[in-house]
């Protein structure tokens, strides 16, 4: 750590010199892991870095690299494929666009170019991380999974092993996402189907299923949306909706329904705020308990904040249904050789399941450390605002269940408590 401290005099009182100094020094930290990971591969030794390793290259991961970056203060992120973002670079499909308006889904410090829609597609949104990456010289160390992470009380440091390397480092920030492995159902009968049955994370488009009756499994915004994508090519999809759920309109009166919901709870309570988007779903889309959606009990806003489960924002899936040419079932009681029978009673054929049955947290797997983490669904167990900061230097961003404006929040609070630490330590300069 001492080739952190001042050591050039006199020039080290120009606030100029200092930020040089310490965006050099914070390159020459990451330069200098590179290439003692090339000989760590080799030899196996271990290698120490002096600021906060990032285990995740996704949004969070940037945005909270971004901001120790503005502070002079060097961090590593590690990540387990070969790209930033993997999940939008790898598993998304391609339609997807932003499913809220970019000025809620920007990362701190650079907003996205005014030239960009409103809802960015999934390339822009891509390009603006590239370029976020590249304005913060951000250069993550590819093709690493972190394996195991644990606090080391004799050395007071995180040691993190990955596939090739040992880490140690006095800050862990946790990266990997609410996100991180795909949720694969067990369904009854699930060996017997002949067809193919893939999770919307393979899911790349509609053009493989023109033709065929394909029944997606889950209706949250991506199943949905991935009916909508099948109908587009052709296909015949119908839609598995075994819970309740809400279905709001993407937009109320010209305005983003989010956005809208963020004004008025400034200055009405939630449970009215629903009612009053309740109120206007109902005027704009109907009744959709008719089409076989009913709604929950308790009201969109209310349910996201109890439970985490996000509302459907419409993009035209529901007028399909109406139309016929989306149709929805009730739950799966089990597969069959060429399809299903369903909770009713009913059976029909499909040549292709897709699951859009979500994502978990993979944080148990790998983070020895178990009081912070809840081993049942690998989040915080302490809700937002309060779960982004552990015990010996452990963080996370990204855990909110509040997207990308969630991780925002966190990545600032980090590296503003990562600072005084550091500020602290004389390690500025
Ligand atoms: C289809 C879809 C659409 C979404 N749309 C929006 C939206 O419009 N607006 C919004 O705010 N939010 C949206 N979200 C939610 C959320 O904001 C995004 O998922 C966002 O990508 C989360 O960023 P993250 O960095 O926390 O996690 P991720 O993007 O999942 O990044 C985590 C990274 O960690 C890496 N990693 C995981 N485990 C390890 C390991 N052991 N070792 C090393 N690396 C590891 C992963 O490979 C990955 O690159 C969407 C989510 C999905 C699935």
């Amino acid at each position: 750590m001492d080739c952190w401290r001042e050591t050039e005099g006199k020039l080290v009182h120009d606030p100029l010199y200092i930020k040089a100094a310490a965006a050099a020094a914070a390159a020459a930290a990451v330069a200098s892991v590179l290439s003692e990971k090339m000989t760590a591969m080799t030899k196996k030794h271990c290698i120490s870095f002096p600021g906060p390793i990032i285990v995740g290259a996704g949004p969070s991961g940037l945005a909270v690299a971004a901001c120790l970056k503005e502070k002079g203060i060097p961090s590593l992120i590690i990540e387990r494929f070969n790209c930033i973002a993997s999940l939008w670079q790898l598993k998304t499909y391609d339609r997807l666009h932003l499913h809220l308006p970019k000025q809620f889904c920007e990362l701190p410090l650079m907003p996205f170019p005014s030239s960009f829609p409103t809802y960015p597609t999934k390339q822009q949104f891509l390009q603006y991380l590239q370029d976020y990456a590249d304005h913060f010289c951000i250069t993550p160390v590819f093709n690493e999974a972190v394996e195991t992470a644990e606090f080391d009380t004799g050395l007071g440091l995180w040691r993190v092993r990955t596939t090739s390397a040992e880490y140690r480092c006095p800050w862990l920030i946790v990266a990997t996402g609410e996100n991180a492995d795909a949720v694969m159902p067990h369904i009854n009968g699930m060996g017997q189907f002949k067809g193919q049955i893939l999770h919307t994370s393979a899911y790349k488009s509609g053009d493989a299923f023109s033709g065929k009756k394909v029944l997606v499994v889950g209706c949250g915004n991506s199943g949905m949306e991935v009916s909508l994508d099948l109908y587009n090519y052709n296909a015949r999809p119908s839609v598995v909706v075994r819970d309740a759920v809400h279905v709001l309109p993407r937009e109320i009166l010209g305005s983003s329904t989010f956005g809208l919901s963020m004004w008025l709870l400034k200055w009405l309570p939630m449970r009215m705020v629903d009612q009053l988007l309740l109120l206007a779903s109902r005027f704009m889309l109907g009744d959709t308990s008719r089409l076989g959606l009913e709604r929950p009990q308790l009201g969109p806003l209310e349910l996201k904040a109890k439970s985490g489960k996000t509302p459907v924002l419409d993009v035209g899936t529901l007028a399909r249904i109406r139309s016929g040419d989306i149709k929805v079932c009730p739950g799966i009681k089990r597969l069959t050789r060429h399809g299903a029978d369903f909770m009713d009673g009913s059976s029909e054929e499909f040549d292709a399941i897709i699951l859009a049955t979500g994502y978990k947290s993979n944080v148990p797997s790998w983070l020895k450390e178990k009081d912070f983490f809840s081993d049942k669904d690998g989040l915080p167990r302490k809700p937002f605002p309060n779960g982004w900061k552990g015990e010996k230097g452990l963080y996370t961003v990204g855990f909110t269940k509040k997207g990308i404006l969630g991780a925002s929040m966190d990545a600032r609070r980090i590296a503003d408590d990562i600072d005084k630490c550091w500020k602290s330590q004389g390690q500025e300069q």
